[in-house]
């Protein structure tokens, strides 16, 4: 093969690819948001059969000898950027599954197609040990990639890499350390205040239908594109990108107004990402999120910074109101923005507050690395778990239902996921920081309740590339440095002292 042909070959197997990728998104979202009960089991299966043949595209002789000619020394100055990032992610998914023994692979397959149920089944009834011998395994399978990964100075950086490239063990450390102490100490400022925002604003029983119109209502206001996405309901609120014409977001109504509300901020900002990739990358490799943590950066970054401002609100709370007049008429905007900021350390990590959100996630990241290096085994979890949320959150649950068992990310056999969420956290207060020094009016347009300017320069600056950096490459090339806490910390200090009037750290 010559490298015109290797060239064209690739073009259109990664065409080929992203089509099969939009199918297997479509069934995903219609299984999750309308499919009936009885009908789901066939789909899956008809899901398996065609992640199955993307798998073997990807894994191909054709897809190796074009990968091998196109990436030689000799042809690899000619690419242009996207041309060589499309290059670059393609390899590492061949590399990353050629590594994987197929026998391996058969066995983890099956058992976390299984654990999901034995999971299910133990969490409802409270049941460790029902789930404890299959977790073993998961765990011991995931031991076992990253030898086959490779890696060169932790064991659980191989699995890192898959969810955050670049990123490992000697990089987050320090940066989960500073954050942990940091919030802790600010969290018991907190505990300490006399001067707590009320907590009975969003008890109310808000009405379904009318939380549905003001998400409508909200959905624009955010730079959501109605003609290109489309918003639904569902168990788990989730993102989705069938194509760059084509993201859809869910939300789901309960009696708390701000669980709607907030999540349809938080999908939208995940949406405005995959809506604000340069169109010249759809059906390529780069039609995506730079990682995991940076698609949260963009959520975190609409739900927390903007969702949860008092700017945000001022524009927006009056019509909040009028459409809940009985339950907002007498609640001043205040009292409002303070709520919304409530920070009490809980058991379950999906339903914590923004600062102590992050502590859920460093007890797993301690459980993981310990579990992949060998330190502790799955019939040591209960306890330790235990005692890390007495150590971070001061709290300790009272059933494994609430504590060990409240995740379903292990039983799909997801280990160095977790993180993620985290660095979405650190990047969205790093970009924060940017944004007001480019935008020294981001305030006063949030005030005015125009987003505009906003989501433009995100795009600019982040949205337009998809793929094509890798997360630390962006990071630097938007911020001039490399990824650091101390935005976040100082964000969350600016911010909790307002809301429970006490003295910033010095
Ligand atoms: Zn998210």
């Amino acid at each position: 093969m010559n490298k015109e042909q290797a060239l064209s070959k690739f073009k259109e197997l990664e065409e080929k690819l992203s089509h099969y990728r939009s199918i297997l998104a479509l069934v995903q979202w219609d299984m999750e948001t309308g499919a009936p009960k009885q009908g789901v089991p066939y789909m899956a299966s008809a899901m398996g059969s065609l992640s199955t043949e993307v798998f073997r595209i990807m894994t191909s002789e054709e897809m190796g000898e074009c990968l091998q000619v196109l990436t030689e020394e000799t042809n690899k100055a000619e690419w242009d950027l996207r041309t060589s990032a499309s290059l670059r992610e393609a390899k590492r998914s061949y590399e990353q599954s050629k590594k994987i023994p197929e026998k391996l692979y058969s066995e983890f397959v099956v058992l976390t197609a299984n654990a999901q149920s034995i999971w299910a089944e133990a969490k409802k009834t409270d049941n460790y040990s029902l789930y404890e011998p299959t977790l073993q395994r998961i765990i011991e399978i995931n031991r076992e990639f990253t030898q086959c990964y490779g890696y060169h100075e932790h064991p659980y950086d191989a699995l890192l890499d898959l969810y955050e490239p670049g990123y490992t063990v000697g990089v987050l450390d320090p940066l989960f350390s500073n954050l942990k102490d940091r919030t802790l100490s600010l969290l018991k400022r907190i505990q300490a205040s006399l001067n707590k925002p009320r907590e009975d604003i969003f008890g109310q029983g808000f009405d379904k239908q009318k939380q549905k119109e003001f998400c409508y209502h909200l959905l624009p206001k955010l730079g959501f594109n109605l003609e290109a996405g489309v918003l639904g309901e569902s168990a788990h609120p989730f993102a989705t990108g069938i194509s760059l014409r084509d993201v859809r977001i869910t939300t789901r109504y309960i009696d708390d107004v701000r669980s709607s509300v907030l999540s349809v901020i938080h999908e939208t900002g995940h949406a405005l990402y995959e809506q604000g990739i340069d169109p010249e990358l759809e059906g390529t490799f780069l039609r995506d999120g730079a990682s995991m943590g940076i698609h949260e950066s963009q959520s975190r970054f609409l739900e927390n910074m903007v969702g949860r401002s008092r700017e945000f609100w001022t524009s927006l709370y009056p019509d909040l109101q009028k459409t809940f007049l009985g339950e907002l008429q007498q609640v001043s905007l205040e009292d409002f923005y303070r709520s919304l900021n409530i920070v009490e350390p809980s058991l379950i990590r999906t339903e914590a507050d923004e600062l102590t959100y992050n502590l859920h996630i460093m007890i797993r990241y301690e459980l993981e690395k310990a579990m992949i290096q060998g330190d502790i085994n799955a019939k040591d979890l209960p306890e330790i778990w235990n005692s890390k949320m007495r150590e971070y959150l001061g709290v300790v649950p009272p059933t494994n239902a609430e504590g060990v068992l409240q995740d379903i990310h292990w039983s799909f056999g997801e280990f160095g996921y977790f993180p993620s969420y985290t660095l979405g956290n650190l990047y969205s207060a790093q970009i924060y920081h940017v944004i007001q020094q480019q935008i020294p009016e981001f305030h006063q347009l949030l005030t005015q309740g125009n987003l505009l300017p906003i989501r433009e320069w995100l795009r600019e600056q982040i949205h337009q590339y998809g793929k094509t950096y890798t997360p630390g490459e962006l990071i630097e090339k938007i911020s001039g440095e490399k990824l650091n806490a101390d935005y976040l910390i100082q964000y969350f200090e600016e911010k909790f002292s307002k809301v429970y009037q006490i003295e910033p750290a010095k």
